[in-house]
């Protein structure tokens, strides 16, 4: 398969996506079927498989002209990805494994918990291959289970329904992990994602370390992991702000998991920031996390005002020298557009705020500078100054 002549397509560049546009759509090729792409000269670049369904509709997963979609190849993938994790993290604390285009298995995205995995399988290419994927997540790691959380609305972008259960064993409702000394609980069959946001782990971290006898805001906690590593941390007190009921109590059982009290209030962040400043609460340290407000790349304008908003209203609560940590996970809004809210937030706020650092995913969610997509979460950490 020869891509159309068009410029120096980003797939030479190490970039694994080809869009329907790209190349002449072969009759012949069954969907989920493996296929050599080469550019419009005919030199091979790689081997992706394919989905005429999708926008995206050919995955590279290899440079070399060799490798197939076979178990072995699964497996060389999620030890490549094992091994290369082994610089930052501990093997037996909860982490991502598989990550995806960040780990060279678009489509897969494998978290452990325990000795328990959770994988998410996003394109069709993948879905066809759910066995060997699953046998070689067992050679590699030998959990004694692995659940499927396949019920994320991006399937129906590759033609596919929604999925979730049981692939080997049968997972707990109910599992309890710690990181960095802190524990916590996940439900990989309820809650966010595969029950966890690993991703905010090395933000959460670092968070701490400014927590010491300070009054703590976690807003948009979830499972109140900000507020509780902070709580752990030695804050003299936890405001964490969560409107989700089932949130709310999976918060309660963390703070109380470390015997940490989180001051819990159910509501919508965006009156009670406007509320709190009124009331004339500040605070030393704060988290605003916000769920992803951009779908889609023409919701982004929106998106940007929504940062600007909520970014403004945690400056202003801000005491002297507070520090707020700010994120977006969403990739439609790269860094150059989120800076751009926070310095108009800034401005507005009528607070001088210091860039302290601009931070990404922990590095069990690989960003790889080929794939800028892989570079969804931002996390900016900022000072009010006088
Ligand atoms: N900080 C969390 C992850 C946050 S995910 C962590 O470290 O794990 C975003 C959370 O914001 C979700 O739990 C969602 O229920 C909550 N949320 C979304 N919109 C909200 C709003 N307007 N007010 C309060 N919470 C909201």
């Amino acid at each position: 398969m020869k891509l159309n002549p068009s410029g120096t397509h980003r797939c030479l560049y190490g970039h694994s996506w080809i869009f329907d546009n790209e190349f002449k759509k072969p009759d012949d090729l069954d969907p989920g079927a493996e296929v050599d792409v080469a550019d419009a000269r005919g030199r091979f670049i790689g081997r992706g498989y394919f989905n005429p369904a999708s926008k995206i509709a050919i995955r590279l997963f290899t440079r070399s002209s060799r490798a197939t979609l076979t178990t072995d190849f699964f497996m060389k993938r999620i030890v490549q990805a094992r091994d290369a994790r082994k610089s930052f993290l501990p093997e037996d604390e909860p982490r991502r494994i598989v990550f995806s285009e960040g780990d060279r298995l678009p489509g897969v995205v494998a978290d452990m918990y325990g000795s328990a995995i959770v994988v998410q399988i996003l394109t069709l290419g993948m879905d066809l291959r759910r066995e060997r994927i699953v046998e070689a997540l067992m050679s590699v790691y030998a959990p004694d289970a692995i659940y499927e959380r396949s019920d994320v609305t991006s399937r129906s972008r590759e033609g596919l329904p929604e999925r979730k259960g049981d692939l080997i064993g049968s997972i707990p409702e109910r599992i309890e992990l710690s990181t960095d000394g802190v524990r916590f609980a996940v439900h990989p069959k309820t809650g966010h994602k595969t029950g966890c946001y690993l991703d905010q782990r090395f933000n959460r971290r670092r968070f701490a370390e400014f927590a010491a006898g300070g009054r703590v805001l976690d807003a948009f906690a979830y499972q109140g992991l900000f507020g509780v590593y902070a709580g752990c941390a030695g804050a003299s007190e936890v405001l964490a702000i969560e409107s989700s009921d089932e949130a709310c109590r999976e918060l309660k059982d963390n703070a109380d998991l470390n015997g940490r009290p989180v001051e819990l209030m159910r509501a919508n962040v965006f009156d009670t920031l406007k509320l709190l400043e009124s009331e004339g609460r500040r605070f030393d340290l704060i988290s605003l996390d916000p769920p992803s407000f951009t779908k889609s790349i023409g919701a982004s304008s929106n998106a940007k005002r929504g940062y600007k908003e909520i970014n403004l209203r945690a400056m202003r609560l801000l005491s002297e020298h507070g520090i707020l940590f700010t994120s977006s996970c969403s990739f439609h809004t790269d860094r150059e557009s989120f800076i751009d809210s926070l310095s108009e937030a800034a401005c507005d706020s009528r607070r001088i705020m210091q860039l302290i650092e601009l931070r990404s995913a922990s590095p069990d969610h690989p960003v790889r500078m080929e794939v800028p997509e892989t570079d969804y979460l931002k996390c900016a950490v900022l000072q009010a100054r006088e």
